[in-house]
């Protein structure tokens, strides 16, 4: 296809309607029928990033093969295309302004006053087109943070609107809203779409598509009165509906026409609908499991299902595959004592003791390990879990009552947990990490090398904290073993007991990387250790 295709992508009337799945969706329709498309996500606060937000404010950062540290809805995109995205794919306000403000400083405006327009808007455009000009997208999926109204989205919507003008044929918008079910009066209500499209057009955007998120069917007529009112064909005002896994939801939009419609729109051939084979497979499968698997997932964010977004989903993919329905506990870690911990672990078929920072809650994550480690549960420690696992290893098996980490406790003598060298003169918070995907090469005879199956692999990091070297030797020695290593530094990526019936700490975050059509291998197989007898 000669010209990128720009599809954008806001919201109506209430936040958390799901754009970010409307648009993988959108994605995944317009890939099975041969396109190369990318999402990306332009999120309106000031954050350079979300990696300095607490999980409680913004949900999970997921972070990308180059190290960028994102929206959660960048997850989505991956789960569903299996495409990689980059740095390139989510873009804040913050970042936004750091660049204009950056060029002002070097003085590239010339002397010019320096505005939101057209400076702040021309910097929001290069951002989008950047995607379709430098990596050659097909289509490039632009979702807009935010609920149309707010004022800190104001200078998206008019980029949206600048494009559309510059781009013709090329360019379409998709609004979602909701038309609510009023109990009392048995009715579906359609006035605050027509509020939040009104809003669209007082700053000059016409939506191409409707997408109307409801409880119930939308029929003929409220669909056509929706049309009337907003300018759009009926045809393309659509429904979504609840639906049981966000997985269906592609599967709803082709039966709708989402994708035909806005190939209509952009001038785009309508060929053959796709028969979406391997997703329905998928689909099938998680319809169909009804044997269980009790994953016990121990963390201090569990008030907020969203800040373990991607582990949830990759314990989901995995069980999936192994005919198993995963049927996940959230713990809080902080309900975790040796008082406690026997009774909230019980009956459990697998324990996951999830990533995190600081030490909230660190005492009870180590219960769980120590609770998995002697009752021979299948244990994944990822990141913060897989270094609870080596301080769990070392004060309760090695003799080492004071270990810890240097996160933890920074006079620790025993820090078998300790601060990377390049870290230590790091004073800024936002960025610094060590982020994004590095090598690990596996030992043949480990649990990680039968799951992976190959010797080398790529995984993606976030952390400051690292394996301390210097007790290798001891640890070996006691029954706890490096499965794999940075080839290059030596870093300890894994951690496992070869005497364990499956007990794995990872210090990268195998979750990022498992898509519904490649679900992760750790994620497999721990799963499968959790139902095998
Ligand atoms: N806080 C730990 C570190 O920085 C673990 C980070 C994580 O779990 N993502 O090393």
């Amino acid at each position: 296809m000669p010209e990128t295709r720009y599809v954008f992508v806001t919201g109506g009337v209430a936040s958390s309607l799901g754009k970010g799945i409307i648009s993988a969706s959108l994605a995944k329709l317009l890939q099975a029928r041969g396109y190369s498309v990318t999402i990306q996500k332009l999120d309106p606060y000031l954050n350079v990033d979300p990696g300095t937000l607490n999980p409680y404010e913004h949900g999970e950062c997921y972070v990308t093969e180059d190290g960028a540290e994102t929206d959660l809805d960048l997850g989505h995109y991956e789960r569903f295309l299996n495409v990689p995205t980059s740095q390139a794919n989510n873009v804040t306000t913050g970042r936004i302004y750091q660049n204009v403000i950056n060029k002002e400083r070097k003085g590239d405006y010339l002397g010019k006053t320096v505005q939101i327009i057209p400076h702040i808007t021309d910097e929001i455009k290069r951002n989008i087109k950047l995607l379709g000009t430098k990596h050659k997208y097909d289509f490039v999926i632009t979702e807009i943070g935010g609920t149309v109204g707010d004022i800190e989205s104001l200078p998206y919507i008019e980029a949206v609107r600048q494009l559309k003008w510059e781009l013709g044929h090329r360019a379409a918008v998709i609004h979602l809203t909701l038309v609510p079910f009023l109990n009392a009066s048995g009715e579906l209500k359609t006035k605050p779409t027509q509020h939040s499209v009104k809003q669209l057009l007082e700053i000059g955007v016409q939506p191409d598509v409707l997408v109307l998120r409801t409880e119930h069917h939308l029929d003929q007529d409220i669909r056509k009165k929706v049309a009337l009112f907003c300018n759009v064909d009926s045809k393309a005002v659509i429904q979504s509906i609840d639906v049981k896994t966000i997985y269906e939801v592609p599967v709803k939009m082709q039966e709708e026409g989402l994708d035909e419609i806005i190939l209509k729109k952009l001038e785009l051939p309508v060929e053959e609908k796709p028969a979406l084979k391997d997703w329905k497979g998928f689909l099938n499968k998680l319809n169909k499991a009804n044997k269980i698997v009790k994953i016990g997932l121990v963390g201090k964010y569990v008030e907020l299902a969203d800040a373990y977004k991607s582990i949830i989903e990759a314990l989901i993919h995995a069980s999936t595959y192994n005919d198993r329905k995963a049927k996940i506990e959230l713990i809080h870690s902080e309900t975790l004592n040796p008082d406690t911990v026997a009774d909230k672990l019980k009956g459990l078929d697998a324990i996951l003791v999830a990533p995190g920072f600081g030490h909230r809650g660190i005492e009870g994550k180590l219960e769980a390990v120590k609770y998995a480690r002697e009752n021979n549960v299948p244990f994944l420690g990822i990141c913060l879990g897989m270094q609870c696992a080596v301080i769990e290893y070392a004060r309760n098996v090695m003799q080492l009552p004071d270990a810890n980490s240097r996160e933890m406790n920074h006079k620790t003598v025993n820090a078998v947990i300790d601060l990377m060298e390049d870290q230590k003169n790091v004073t800024d918070k936002g960025g610094t990490m060590r982020l994004g995907a590095y090598e690990c090469k596996l030992k043949e005879g480990s649990n990680s090398f039968s799951a992976y199956n190959s010797e080398l692999v790529h995984e993606r990091h976030r952390h400051r904290y690292e394996f301390n070297n210097d007790f290798l030797e001891t640890y070996e020695k006691a029954g706890m073993k490096a499965a794999g290593c940075n080839p290059e530094t030596g870093l300890v990526e894994i951690m496992e007991i070869p005497k364990h019936k499956w007990f794995v700490g990872v210090q990268f975050h195998p979750e990022y990387s498992s898509t519904v059509l490649k679900p992760h291998p750790i994620f497999l197989a721990f799963i499968k250790a959790a139902i095998s007898e």
